[in-house]
């Protein structure tokens, strides 16, 4: 039997392009026809070495990342950055922008460590609008911001430019649009959106940052550790480095992070045209701050949702429930969903507007 075609509009973990699971597969089995597969392969062998260094050299050429960073794959998901950043790096305080559930997390471990200035919060109108933080006087060590706000559906389009160092969470856009890597100081990801499976943490951070750690760390929360290691410091998540460099070899074909971020554009725009046009349906996020890889929105009549949910997933359509605090829809539109897929959910909505009204 034919396996039918799925449009996974998932946040995650891990949407990749069919061509990068397929390589990832084949490695798994028999690795480069060395008889070995990639999760057996040492990690301390120069190929896998190899490996490491060329998924950092893509992501350094991807990202144009300048050569007093340091580019480190850790592992403990993002999360565990929300505590690794503070222990470093809050001396007396650390300024937070409040956009979300995940800048939340962030702010309640670094509570554990120091004083937090909350400088904005759009927690006010459930955070649907990223806050200006740009004429805000800041007397604290670092400030931390959140790119794109994956369950909200907000993002950040202009960065503040402050006079302390900034650390962004970019688990959910990275790699999906050009980021100047000079306006930050520490920039971190989990991989399981735009990158690799889940299990691997990027750091791209700025080499004199790390002169300004004062203290002695456990090694296991000290980028310095790792950084002087070569992210080989312990075993590594190996696959999920593995299958980044497979990813971003992908991403290079398609023109990098400007060419993705074109048909970024254009799956985004498809999809917010036909929510603001359907008398069904309604948006969640401040206009100005939609973001493009995680589109929230409601239908008018709540009582709906489940027929709509059944109807879309005749087609195909999977994944786009909305996150349990929020409700309503999420559909992510991660690099690897094709265009395709966002004309063939935006037809489920024309069609089912057209059923009730027939
Ligand atoms: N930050 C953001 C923006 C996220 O989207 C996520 C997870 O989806 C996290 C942090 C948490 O990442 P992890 O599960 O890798 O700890």
């Amino acid at each position: 039997m034919e396996t039918p075609q799925v449009h996974n509009f998932g946040a995650g973990p891990c949407i990749l392009p069919k061509s990068v699971m397929e390589q990832a597969a084949s490695a798994v089995i028999n690795w480069n026809q060395s008889g070995l597969s990639i999760l057996e392969v040492s990690h301390r062998s120069p190929e896998f070495e190899s490996v490491v260094l060329k998924t950092q050299l893509l992501v350094r050429e991807l990202l144009k990342v300048p050569d007093d960073y340091s580019v480190l794959f850790l592992q403990g998901g993002a999360s565990t950055q929300f505590s690794m950043i503070p222990q470093s790096f809050l001396k007396t305080k650390g300024a937070y922008l409040d956009t979300g559930y995940f800048a939340q997390k962030a702010i309640k471990e670094a509570r554990f460590y120091g004083d937090v200035q909350i400088v904005a919060s759009s927690r006010d109108r459930d955070y649907t609008y990223v806050p200006d933080c740009d004429n805000i006087h800041y007397d604290a060590d670092y400030i931390h911001t959140t790119s794109n706000n994956t369950i909200e559906g907000t993002e950040i389009f202009n960065f503040p430019k402050l006079g302390i160092p900034h650390f962004c969470d970019m688990s959910s856009d990275i790699f999906s649009r050009p980021v100047n890597v000079r306006d930050f100081d520490l920039i971190y990801a989990g991989a399981q959106k735009n990158m690799g499976p889940a299990g691997m943490t990027m750091i791209i951070v700025r080499n004199a940052l790390l002169k300004t750690v004062d203290k002695t760390l456990p090694s296991m929360s000290d980028y310095r550790v790792f950084r002087d290691n070569n992210s080989l410091y312990n075993t590594p998540p190996v696959f999920s480095i593995y299958v980044s460099m497979l990813n971003l070899i992908w991403l290079k074909d398609k023109g990098g992070v400007e060419g993705v971020e074109q048909l970024n554009i254009r799956k985004a725009n498809t999809l917010y045209a036909e929510i603001d046009r359907n008398t069904l349906f309604y948006g969640l996020a401040n206009v100005a701050h939609r973001s493009r890889m995680n589109v929230t929105f409601k239908m008018k009549d709540p009582s709906l949702e489940r027929e709509f949910l059944d109807f879309a997933a005749e087609r195909g359509v999977v994944g786009i429930k909305g996150y349990r605090t929020v409700g309503g829809f999420r559909v992510s539109l991660y690099n690897a969903l094709p265009l395709n897929s966002v004309n063939i959910l935006v037809a489920a909505m024309r069609d089912f507007e057209g059923l009730k009204y027939s």
